[in-house]
């Protein structure tokens, strides 16, 4: 079986997903052909090497200057050559903006479909099964995809990198490409750093709310406790991806580590994803349902709703 990875770049180096997902398919698949493809504009030596050293045994490089910055056309195009060489079983990106708008784009020209933000392979004897957290992460889909060629992505931070990798030089494999101008109908122009960029690493204090807050609006109480006590607001990834707070704001596995004095968790159940997150010297819990998993972590346990003890503290605090 042929594995083929896809490798993305930020801010001048190997995007850490990559060598996460690098990590899962050498553990999973640990007979196959593992490779990777590169695209980019002056590719460089370190990131083939670090490529081969998480467990790239062969790289397929693309290195053009239309590929410098990633727009669909010309990815489109230069993965299905790479495809087209060598014919790989899965194909896995991780499912970052990029991943996302690729691989789907590529499954769909080859009349197969992709599936999407897995958080973990499985192989059953022959059968490979992707793992997808549904339902608000309440449920788990599991997924095998018919057909010769498996599309993939990954949830993003789905998959730890090895803090040990133990793997060699790689193969380097350049491929040609020529591109036309109906491939380069969209161009590049700038990149705009997001405005909002919180750093609730050195905050001393974080009012972090999960979905329990309910909405946007209702995050302004936390905001406005956080500014009487000097501190940040935090949330789950349960409010970023429901856009109630910007994606800078999410605490966790995915999100930012916090080592705060004190950490206000409202509305929080305590998944692990969100607890590895925090390092606290005092966590207050305030939850509606008694045996919600994060009083299992709390130093200060409130039962009841956020709505009501928020504005008593707050409260209580500007006395
Ligand atoms: C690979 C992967 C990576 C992930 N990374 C992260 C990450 O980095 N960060 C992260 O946060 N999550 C992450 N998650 C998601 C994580 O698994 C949980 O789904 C998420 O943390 C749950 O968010 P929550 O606690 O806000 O929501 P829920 O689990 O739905 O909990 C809401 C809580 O609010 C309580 N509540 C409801 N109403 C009220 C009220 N009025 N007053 C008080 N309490 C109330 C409920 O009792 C409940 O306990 C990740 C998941 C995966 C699979």
């Amino acid at each position: 079986m042929k594995i083929l990875v896809f490798a993305q770049i930020r801010d001048g180096k190997i995007e850490e997903n990559t060598l996460g997902i690098l990590n899962k398919v050498n553990e999973v698949f640990r007979d196959s052909e593992i490779s990777v493809t590169l695209f980019g504009s002056n590719i460089k030596d370190e990131w083939i090497k670090q490529l081969g050293v998480h467990g790239a045994k062969k790289v397929h490089t693309i290195d053009a200057p239309e590929l410098e910055y990633y727009l669909s056309r010309p990815n489109v195009k230069a993965l299905s050559k790479v495809i087209d060489k060598i014919q790989p079983t899965i194909i896995i990106a991780a499912g970052t903006v990029y991943g996302e708008d690729l691989l789907p784009r590529v499954a769909i020209r080859r009349g197969v479909s992709c599936a999407q933000r897995i958080t973990d392979i499985a192989k059953e004897g022959e059968e490979i099964l992707f793992h997808t957290p549904v339902r608000d992460d309440q449920a788990m889909k599991v997924q095998k995809i018919t057909g010769d060629i498996k599309f993939v992505t990954t949830r993003t931070g789905a998959f730890f990198v090895n803090e040990n990798p133990t793997g060699g030089e790689p193969e380097v494999i350049s491929v040609d490409i020529t591109f036309e101008e109906k491939d380069l109908l969209v161009k590049h122009v700038e990149i705009k750093k997001a405005e909002v960029t919180v750093n609730l690493k050195d905050a001393k204090v974080i009012v972090a709310g999960g979905r329990g807050v309910g909405g946007k609006d209702q995050f302004t109480i936390l905001k406005e406790l956080a500014s009487i006590l000097g501190g940040q607001i935090g949330a789950t990834r349960a409010c970023t991806d429901m856009n109630w707070v910007e994606e800078t704001y999410e605490i966790g596995q995915t999100g930012q580590s916090v080592s705060p004095d004190v950490y206000i968790a409202a509305g929080i159940s305590g998944a692990p994803q969100h607890i590895s997150g925090i390092k606290a010297k005092t966590l207050i819990a305030i939850n509606t349902d008694e045996s919600a998993a994060i009083f299992n972590y709390a130093d200060y346990g409130i039962i009841g709703d956020l709505h009501s003890i928020l504005p008593l503290i707050k409260q209580k605090i500007s006395e």
